[in-house]
């Protein structure tokens, strides 16, 4: 037997007495008891269940089962005990708001451009529904926005009707009811008729405002986010202290942060190609003057090259020379990294070179005959790594 509802009957009321008629455990060992009457509203019809208290032991769900209303609580309170629930009014109006204003928004896009919401989603901070439409434009997106708002601005009241299956035929719905008794219709007057089991404001006035946020494309459907009532407010607040911030960082009037962010990604994108350049110009420089020295090994050590700019010196180095081997080192703080390379000319392998020296470092490393490269940890210094290198190739040996 379904309990009194008192949600249904007053959606404002936050206090009331009743009485538990049944106590148990769910299938988690949770406590949950029914009661005679309920102010809680278990969750149902994409609205998110109530939570409050229970003469002092906490509601933290609300769920419906079997036609009785399930609340869990932190401890049990005993079958036959008179309570005192009371609703934890702000989570409640924010359910409210937000779930009306789903039903006003729904009715703007199917009003205007025969958009159907497929489905709907109430987060903890954001709405979502789902059009069946591929494409919605900025301009339709406005236009909804703005008729929804008009709407909420009209203060339309909110009416609630329970009718019979027979008697739906006399009324317009935006979709068919999924329910064959208990039908409760959820009416604005010249807008809107739904069937619907959730808990709304007398008027419409009482949403305050929407706000669509963003858009995502869905294969054949679109998902609009929104915001409606206090959420506008939060979404304000968080946003415009962002944006406050990120003005000062970029020094800027606050409507002109996206144009002066625009301008400091410009210069840092011409730097990095600048840096790039003188990069190259030092690799190229550095390689001069190593192909210049008269030895047959070319050994050198430096700090903090990259494993990319040790082979990119190397082979600019080797490419001014008929017979050269060059051995380059590169320390971190606690890494050692090295290349190396040899002409074309020698046939030493200097896999043998780099399988000798990689244990000294507990390094790894490959490559091939003419090129070896590895790196490891900082457990003998640059020069040392550098001299062992130059010790194992073979030809030298
Ligand atoms: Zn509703």
């Amino acid at each position: 037997m379904l309990q009194e509802r008192l949600y249904y009957k007053d959606p404002y009321r936050t206090s009331f007495t009743s009485t538990v008629i049944r106590e148990g455990t769910d299938e988690q060992g949770r406590p949950f008891a029914v009661l005679e009457n309920t102010a809680f509203y278990p969750t149902g019809g994409g609205q998110p269940h109530d939570t409050g208290d229970l003469s002092g032991s906490a509601v933290t769900d609300v769920e419906e089962t079997g036609g009785e209303v399930r609340h869990y609580l932190e401890r049990p309170l005993g079958t036959g005990t008179a309570v005192t629930g009371t609703v934890d009014w702000a989570r409640r109006f924010d359910h409210m708001q937000q779930h009306t204003g789903q039903h006003i928004l729904t009715a703007a896009f199917v009003e205007l451009f025969g958009y159907t919401t497929i489905s709907f989603h109430l987060g903890q901070e954001i709405v979502t529904i789902d059009l069946a439409a591929a494409d919605v434009t900025a301009d339709e997106l406005a236009a909804a926005e703005a008729l929804a708002n008009q709407v909420i601005l009209e203060n339309r009241p909110i009416g609630t009707k329970w009718v019979t299956k027979e008697e739906l035929g006399q009324y317009n719905l935006r979709k068919d009811v999924s329910v064959e008794e208990e039908i409760r219709l959820v009416i604005i007057p010249d807008f809107d008729t739904n069937g619907c089991g959730g808990t709304h404001p007398a008027s419409t006035g009482q949403v305050a405002a929407l706000k669509i946020l963003s858009v995502e494309k869905q294969k054949k459907n679109t998902r609009v986010h929104f915001v409606c009532g206090g959420r506008v407010l939060d979404q304000l607040g968080t946003v415009h202290g962002e944006l406050t911030k990120t003005a000062q960082l970029l020094s800027a009037p606050l409507k002109q942060t996206a144009s002066a962010a625009e301008q400091l990604l410009e210069t840092a994108h011409s730097l990095e190609k600048q840096l790039e350049a003188a990069k190259e110009e030092l690799l190229d420089r550095e390689a001069a003057s190593l192909a210049g020295r008269k030895s047959g090994i070319i050994r050198q050590t430096y700090d903090g090259y990259s494993m990319q700019e040790l082979q990119k010196l190397a082979k600019k180095t080797l490419a001014v020379r008929e017979q050269a081997i060059v051995i380059l080192v590169s320390e971190t703080s606690d890494k050692l990294q090295f290349v190396v390379s040899r002409t074309a000319a020698l046939k030493t392998d200097l896999r043998t070179a780099s399988s000798i020296a990689l244990p000294a470092i507990e390094g790894k490393g490959g490559g091939s005959a003419s090129t070896v490269q590895g790196g490891g940890a900082k457990l003998i210094t640059a020069d040392e790594l550098a001299r062992l290198l130059e010790r194992s190739i073979p030809v030298y040996a």
